[in-house]
C-alpha cells in the first residue's frame, strides 16, 4: 500500500469536513469553527498564529495540513497611487492583482486564472496562454492582500472588487463563485455582492447559468465591437459565440436579474472608429438596459493596435448619449507600472 505523505491544503476542506476531522482525532467539533475563522476571517498564514488553540492541537494540524497562502512577491506603486502586486502561488506560478484608489473608492482588480486561453488580440495576458485556474482561496487571498494594503497605505477600507485581472472568470466559474461566496459571507470578509463586478468576454451559456444561479454580483461584458466580423477578428471567442447568442443570453440575464449590464469598449484607430461601428453599438445597446465604459487603450508593445482620436471617442459618447445610453470615458490607471487593463503579463 502506498501511503501519501503529502500534506493536504486545509482550506480545501469545508467547515463540516473540518469538524469531522477534529471529531475523528478525539477533539471537540467547535475547534473546527475556531480554525475556520482563523483560516478565512483572520487570514492566518501559519498554524502558529492560532493562539486560542493548544500547542498540541496546532502541532497536530501542522502534521496533517499546509496553508497554501499566496505571497505578494513584488509590489509596485504608480505615480497615481495604483499598486500592482505580483502574487506568487504555492506552486511558484505568478499572477497579478491591482489596487486602484479613487476619491470615493478603493477597488481591487483580481485575477481568476494563470494566463488566459482566449487570445484577444489586444491583450497582453493572452500572450501568456492559460496555465491553470486559480482556486477559490487563491482568489480570496488576492482580495485580502489588497484590503490590507488599502488599510495600510490609504487608511481606507476596500470598497469594490472587479474580476478584470488575468484570465476569463467564466471559464473558472465554480471557483470564482466559491471565492465570491467567501468574500461576501460573514465568516469571510462580509463585503456586499453589489460591490463586486465580474467582467467577461461574454460566454453566452455561462451568462445564462449565472442568471439561473441567481448570482447577486454585477456583470460587465468586454464588447469592443458590435459587428461580428470585426469582433471575431479581435476576439476569436466571437467566432463560436457570436453577438446574436450573446444578445440572447443578456436578455435572459436581464429578464431574470433585472440588473443592468456594463459594456467595456475600446475605440481603436482603423478598427472600430467609424460611424458604422458606433451605430452597431447603439443598436446592440437597445437589447437591455446598460451603460458603456469607453476605456482608454493601453498599448502592449507591438503597435498593431492604436488608440483612436479623441474625436472618434467623442462621437461614440455623444451618439450613445443622444440615444439615451449612459456612456463614460474612462482614463487608465497605473499605466507607468503596466498595471492597467490588458497589461498584466508578469513583466516586472
Ligand atoms: N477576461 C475578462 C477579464 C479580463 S480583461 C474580460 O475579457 O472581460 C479586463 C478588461 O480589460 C476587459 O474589458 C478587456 O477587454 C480589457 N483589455 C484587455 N486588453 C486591454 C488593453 N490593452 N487596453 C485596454 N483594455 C484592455
Amino acid at each position: 500500500m502506498i501511503v501519501s505523505t503529502e500534506k493536504r491544503d486545509i482550506r480545501k476542506l469545508t467547515l463540516d469536513e473540518l469538524k469531522t476531522f477534529f471529531v475523528e482525532k478525539g477533539e471537540k467539533a467547535f475547534r473546527a469553527q475556531q480554525v475556520y475563522e482563523w483560516l478565512w476571517k483572520k487570514s492566518a498564514k501559519d498554524f502558529s498564529q492560532m493562539t486560542n488553540l493548544s500547542v498540541q492541537t496546532r502541532d497536530m494540524l501542522n502534521e496533517h495540513f499546509t496553508i497554501n497562502h499566496i505571497q505578494v512577491d513584488n509590489m509596485q506603486r504608480s505615480e497615481d497611487g495604483t499598486i500592482k502586486n505580483a502574487v506568487k502561488l504555492y506552486d511558484g506560478l505568478v499572477v497579478e492583482s491591482v489596487l486602484i484608489p479613487t476619491k470615493d473608492r478603493i477597488t481591487a482588480c483580481v485575477s481568476s486564472q494563470v494566463g488566459c486561453s482566449l487570445d484577444c488580440k489586444f491583450c497582453a495576458t493572452a500572450r501568456l496562454k492559460r496555465m491553470r485556474n486559480l482556486s477559490p482561496d487563491e482568489i480570496y487571498d488576492q482580495v485580502v492582500a489588497i484590503k490590507q494594503q488599502a488599510e495600510l497605505f490609504f487608511n481606507r477600507p476596500l470598497t469594490n472588487i472587479v474580476f478584470m485581472g488575468m484570465g476569463e472568470p467564466l471559464l473558472n466559474y465554480a471557483n470564482v463563485v466559491e471565492a465570491i461566496n467567501k468574500i461576501t459571507s460573514p465568516e469571510g470578509l462580509n463585503m456586499a455582492s453589489k460591490r463586486i463586478t465580474l467582467s467577461t468576454v461574454g460566454i453566452a451559456k455561462m451568462i445564462k447559468k449565472m442568471a439561473d444561479d441567481g448570482v447577486k454580483f454585477n456583470l460587465a461584458v468586454s464588447l469592443h465591437d458590435a459587428i461580428n466580423e470585426t469582433r471575431s477578428a479581435i476576439m476569436p471567442i466571437n467566432e463560436t459565440n457570436p453577438l446574436e447568442e450573446l444578445a440572447e443570453a443578456l436578455k435572459y440575464w436581464y429578464k431574470k436579474t433585472k440588473r443592468k449590464v456594463t459594456y467595456e469598449y475600446v475605440v481603436w484607430k482603423g478598427i472600430n472608429d467609424t460611424i458604422e461601428h458606433v451605430q452597431a453599438l447603439v443598436k446592440f445597446c437597445k437589447h437591455i438596459p446598460c451603460k458603456v465604459n469607453l476605456i482608454e487603450y493601453n498599448p502592449i508593445d507591438d503597435g498593431e493596435f492604436q488608440q483612436a482620436s479623441p474625436e472618434a471617442i467623442q462621437l461614440y459618447q455623444s451618439t450613445l448619449e443622444k440615444n439615451g445610453i449612459v456612456a463614460r470615458i474612462r482614463k487608465s490607471r497605473g499605466k507607468d507600472i503596466d498595471a492597467a487593463c490588458g497589461q498584466l503579463a508578469n513583466k516586472a
